[in-house]
């Protein structure tokens, strides 16, 4: 997958925590050229919550909504989006519901810089990229551009649930239940 992303050719990362900072700390690794600088990586943190409120998507369940925890400080930073190859790293892709709230108020972000500062915001390209994608109905949808021009980079799983090896209290014990499975994660 890594040459994908190579030729995507981040300027900087976007990890959505807690799930997707280890994967973006080792992208950054893997995606590393020599004589060019690091990558740098910006955290954001979401959770997914029930707001009892809303209208039911089903029969049983309350709308999930997504609750931005954690921001990009864009003045303490000094970053902007403007002119940049952005790549959103997360885990997994379920619902889709983290993903596409992620890109939409990025998108946000990078248009209101571009007011600001002034930029072309068609200049910028975001991309993302997910350890697992499971294949199901999504709730939300992700841009055509993401989709169609090789900007979406992961690898396609069925929809059951997955324990990443940053989550277990015993990784050997982790690593036996993956080999066990035939599974390579
Ligand atoms: P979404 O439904 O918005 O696509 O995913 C929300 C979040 O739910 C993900 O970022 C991830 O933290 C969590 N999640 C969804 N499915 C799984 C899974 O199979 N395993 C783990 N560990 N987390 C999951």
């Amino acid at each position: 997958m890594t040459p994908k992303i190579r030729n995507f050719k981040p300027d900087l990362i976007i990890a959505i925590g807690g799930g997707g900072f280890i994967p973006a700390r080792m992208l950054r690794t893997c995606l590393k050229e020599l004589g060019e600088p690091t990558i740098r990586i910006y955290a954001i943190i979401l959770s997914l919550y029930e707001d009892l409120n809303t209208i039911s998507t089903t029969a049983e369940k309350p709308g999930v909504h997504v609750n931005r925890v954690q921001w990009i400080d864009y003045d303490q930073s000094g970053v902007d989006l403007i002119n940049k190859n952005i790549l959103i790293v997360d885990e997994v892709d379920d619902t889709r519901k983290t993903l596409h709230y992620a890109l939409s108020e990025l998108e946000k972000d990078l248009h209101k810089q571009c007011q600001e500062k002034g930029g072309d915001p068609n200049n910028t390209k975001f991309g993302i990229f997910v350890c697992h994608n499971k294949l199901k109905p999504k709730k939300e949808q992700l841009p055509d551009y993401i989709m169609n021009e090789d900007r979406y980079f992961t690898k396609n799983v069925p929809d059951s649930w997955i324990c990443y090896p940053w989550e277990s209290n015993d990784i050997l014990f982790h690593q036996k239940m993956c080999e066990k499975q035939g599974n390579d994660l």
